[in-house]
C-alpha cells in the first residue's frame, strides 16, 4: 500500500475566462479579513488570478469565556 501523503493535492477553482473547473497553480492560502482561509492562484490555462474561498475554518480567537471555579474549598481536619 502506498500513500501518496508527500504529494501536494493541487486545490481546483473555477476560471471565469475559461468557464471551466481548472487547476489552481501557484496556489498560496490567504486569510481574509473576516478571518476566513481562501486560496489565491493562477489558472494553468490563462493564467487568470482564480480566488477560493475555503470553508470558515479559521481558528477562533479565545474567545470561549472559562468559567471561574472557585477553588474547591477543603475542610480544615483537625489532627
Ligand atoms: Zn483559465
Amino acid at each position: 500500500m502506498k500513500r501518496r501523503s508527500s504529494k501536494f493535492v493541487m486545490p481546483e477553482g473555477y476560471c471565469v475566462k475559461c468557464k471551466a473547473k481548472k487547476e489552481i497553480v501557484d496556489a498560496v492560502e490567504e486569510t481574509m479579513k473576516n478571518g476566513r482561509k481562501a486560496i489565491k492562484g493562477k489558472c494553468p490555462t490563462c493564467g487568470t488570478v482564480m480566488f477560493k474561498i475555503l470553508g470558515g475554518k479559521a481558528t477562533p480567537p479565545a474567545a470561549v469565556s472559562a468559567p471561574v471555579t472557585p477553588a474547591p474549598v477543603t475542610p480544615p481536619t483537625a489532627n
